[in-house]
């Protein structure tokens, strides 16, 4: 007998198969002849037929008979008995089995079948509404005679299990077997009874939702007419609904908006829950969600920056790059910048200039004085009178999500109980968060991405580290008088002017503005010389109204005109004397001179500090001091029965910072030699107790200050002298500038120690 294996599936008595006329051949050895015996013997598992073994089998198999020979291409085969499978072996990969026919028990009697047959294929029948086209199986179903023939035929669609074929095959008795079918087609029909419930319930619910959105829009239509006719009517949550609607938000913000409008259907106006809810939507949809496009013109936006601001050349060179690097990349790159110097120096009206360069809004946030962490990200909505943060805030007044944000003064941020701000405006400007900054009172997520963000500060001292490392240095030098002449006729002059309607009718000169500059403000910016020729322009005004006619302010009326004294520089002293020396000062309103002042009284080697000294400048009078004492052994014993006072003038300021090192070291070496400085020397540098000079900040203010104040040499850290690029040629040509790096260069040079190192 033809043996083919059966793998993952089980024949049942009574179904014709069909097999590929090749695959036949392949699988039983020869061509196929009309009324050849084929046995389909099962396979327990998935082995391979070349791998075949004794116990690969399972131990009923069905046989059957070649109905033709394969003319179709295909070998039909009608299967019939079932057999019992005894001594199969597989030697050299070909199978032998002995195979015997396996009876049924025939234990139904006549009528019982016949009962049997009809309900089953009653059953089948009914199975028929659950397909489509089902009916045309009809026909056929009735005319099926034997249980046999019931079972083979509705196998095929039936989804049976190869484990309950194999026990159709295996039962015996017909009884059990067309119970065990009835159970199946009975499972069967009632998963086709299900499954179609839930379609139709599915296509219910389906209709259900197109009807609800049909009748949403009809309402939203009629309601639109509605709103036309009478818009008195409109009422806030509707207004709010309809800006919803309008806006471009993301669907995060879109549900909480959503939300807080059914709430405040919900609340009734006059609950206390709903002003807050409809500032919140109000908030939300007024917020710029859209993308703002800019396209940058960057010999455009140079021409703009020139026009806007005089000098600032680094600066200026400095944002065109990286503006240039924004229009490669389409959006803010990496590094934040970060604008440091004085007061009155252009940082924030710059950024105000770059936005105009690359056609973005401009908005500023004070950052002064921020000490809660919810100034920056928002108070949580739980809160009474809860607030967006200041950056949510700014860019809902710039009604742009690509603004040129200024945040002044990050270096008055400061640090309380309640967070740290600095962290949460880490937050803001990391280009790896802020993509999805969450405010707390907004509390779903908004693109800062797009943002231009600028800091500003006027020193870099109180900038916490995190936050400092992100961004990049601008440095802002104060303006030379010589600038600041430029900047005013070009600009703070023409500005006020037009700012107060005067047009022709007032002129300063520049001799007068010069004049403004050097007596009547003492600053590295230009904020007094705004406020001064505001003043000048004011009192014009008045003058101009009154029917004085046109009107030329020259430098002697500027004492009327200004109300005030002119101010008094500190100017080199006249007179040589030992203990004297003439330092350089750093302040937030630029530089200026100072002197150190030092003399010995009788007394118990006390040391007398006065003049608001901070404790940087206590430690190095008395580095100053050890120097002094080691260098001048012979001489120090006067230390022993006098008392040292060392005093810094204009007492009422205070004063800190190691710069002052060298200058106290010369003023006591001056005091104990009783060799007096020249007023016009001036220094600045901190000194370690090995003697060496060290770099210092605020060269180029330093420097203004101490030609404005007359002083003819000034010696420099040696590694400052780098910073000597950036001041400007007009102060460098008046000065001898030294660098040095040790104290004996300076006590040689200004005479107190003859021999050199
Ligand atoms: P900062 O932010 O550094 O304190 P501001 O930007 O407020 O200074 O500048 C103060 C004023 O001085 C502004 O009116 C500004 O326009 C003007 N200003 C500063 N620098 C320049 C400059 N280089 N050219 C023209 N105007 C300037």
């Amino acid at each position: 007998m033809l043996i083919i294996p059966v793998y993952d599936t089980v024949v049942i008595p009574f179904t014709t198969l069909y097999f590929n006329i090749d695959y036949y051949k392949r699988m039983t050895g020869v061509d196929p002849k009309l009324g050849a015996e084929v046995l389909f013997v099962f396979m327990k598992d998935d082995t391979p037929y070349n791998a075949l073994t004794d116990e690969s089998f399972a131990s009923i198999g069905v046989q059957g008979e070649v109905l033709d020979e394969g003319q179709s291409g295909f070998v039909s085969i009608k299967t019939r008995d079932r057999m019992n499978i005894k001594n199969a072996t597989v030697t050299d990969h070909r199978i032998s089995i002995e195979a015997t026919e396996r009876p049924d028990i025939e234990d139904l009697s006549d009528d019982e079948y016949k009962e049997h047959v009809n309900t089953i294929k009653n059953a089948l029948l009914n199975s028929l509404q659950y397909f489509e086209g089902g009916n045309i199986y009809r026909s056929w179903i009735v005319r099926l005679r034997t249980i046999e023939e019931v079972i083979a035929t509705s196998a095929g669609w039936m989804d049976i299990e190869p484990e309950m074929k194999y026990e159709f095959v295996k039962t015996d008795s017909k009884k059990e077997r067309i119970a065990l079918y009835e159970k199946v087609i009975y499972e069967n029909l009632e998963m086709y009874r299900v499954t179609s419930e839930a379609k139709n319930a599915q296509e219910d619910e389906n209709q259900k939702v197109y009807r609800e959105q049909a009748i949403k829009k009809q309402i939203d239509f009629l309601q639109k007419e509605l709103d036309e006719l009478h818009p008195e009517n409109v009422s806030e949550t509707r207004k709010l609904e309809l800006k919803l609607q309008d806006s471009k938000m993301n669907e995060e913000a879109r549900t909480e908006a959503t939300k807080a409008i059914s709430r405040m259907k919900q609340e009734g106006q006059n609950s206390p829950e709903y002003g807050q809810l409809f500032n919140y939507v109000d908030f939300l949809t007024d917020l710029p969600w859209e993308k703002s496009d800019s396209s940058i013109d960057l010999k455009n936006a140079k021409e703009i920056l020139d026009q806007e601001h005089y000098g600032l050349k680094k600066v200026k060179k400095r944002i065109l790059q990286q503006i240039a690097v924004m229009s490669l990349n389409k959006k803010q790159s990496g590094s934040i910048l970060l604008f440091v110097g004085a007061p009155g120096t252009g940082k924030t009206s710059i950024g105000q200039s770059i936005a105009h360069a690359l056609g973005r809004e401009y908005v500023r946030v004070a950052l002064g004085g921020v000490r809660d962490e919810a100034d920056i990200r928002g108070h949580r909505r739980t809160y009474i009178g809860a607030m967006p943060g200041r950056i949510m805030d700014a860019i809902h007044k710039s009604h742009a999500s690509n603004p040129v944000m200024v945040l002044d003064e990050v270096d008055k941020l400061s640090q309380s109980y309640n967070g740290d701000p600095a962290s949460a405006l880490l937050e803001v400007l990391d280009p790896e968060q802020n993509f999805s900054f969450t405010d707390h009172y907004m509390n779903v997520p908004y693109d800062l991405s797009d943002v231009f963000f600028i800091c500003t500060a006027n020193s870099l001292d109180t900038i916490p580290e995190p936050l400092l490392n992100r961004m990049e240095v601008i440095q802002f030098n104060g303006y030379t008088p010589i600038e600041k002449l430029q900047i005013a006729k070009r600009h703070l002059l023409p500005k006020a002017i037009k700012a107060m309607g005067l047009d022709d009718h007032l002129t300063i000169d520049d001799e007068t503005l010069s004049t403004i500059i050097n007596d009547y403000t003492m600053e590295a910016g230009v904020r007094g010389l705004k406020k001064r020729i505001d003043t000048l322009c004011r009192e014009a005004a008045i003058n101009i109204v009154e029917g004085n006619g046109d009107i030329t302010i020259s430098k002697d009326q500027l004492r009327e005109y200004l109300d005030m004294h002119p101010i008094s520089h500190e100017h080199v002293h006249e007179i040589k004397q030992p203990g004297i020396v003439t330092g350089l000062a750093w302040t937030q309103a630029g530089g200026d001179i100072l002197f150190i002042e030092t003399a010995l009284t009788k007394g118990s080697g006390k040391i007398i500090i006065t003049g608001q000294l901070g404790d940087v400048m206590k430690e190095s009078a008395q580095i100053a001091l050890s120097i002094v004492k080691s260098k001048f052994p012979n001489l120090s014993d006067v230390f022993k029965d006098h008392d040292l006072h060392i005093h810094v003038p204009a007492g009422a300021t205070p004063k800190d910072g190691p710069s002052a090192g060298i200058t106290l070291t010369t003023a006591l070496a001056s005091l104990i030699t009783g060799h007096p400085v020249s007023p016009e020397f001036a220094m600045t540098g901190e000194v370690s107790l090995r003697e060496t000079i060290m770099p210092i900040g605020g060269l180029n203010e330093k420097l203004m200050a101490a030609q404005r104040a007359g002083v003819k040499t000034v010696f420099i850290p040696n590694e400052n002298k780098d910073d000597l690029d950036d001041v400007a040629d007009e102060i460098k040509d008046k000065l001898t500038i030294i660098p040095v790096s040790h104290v004996d260069e300076v006590l040689e040079k200004t005479g107190i120690k003859k021999e050199a190192r």
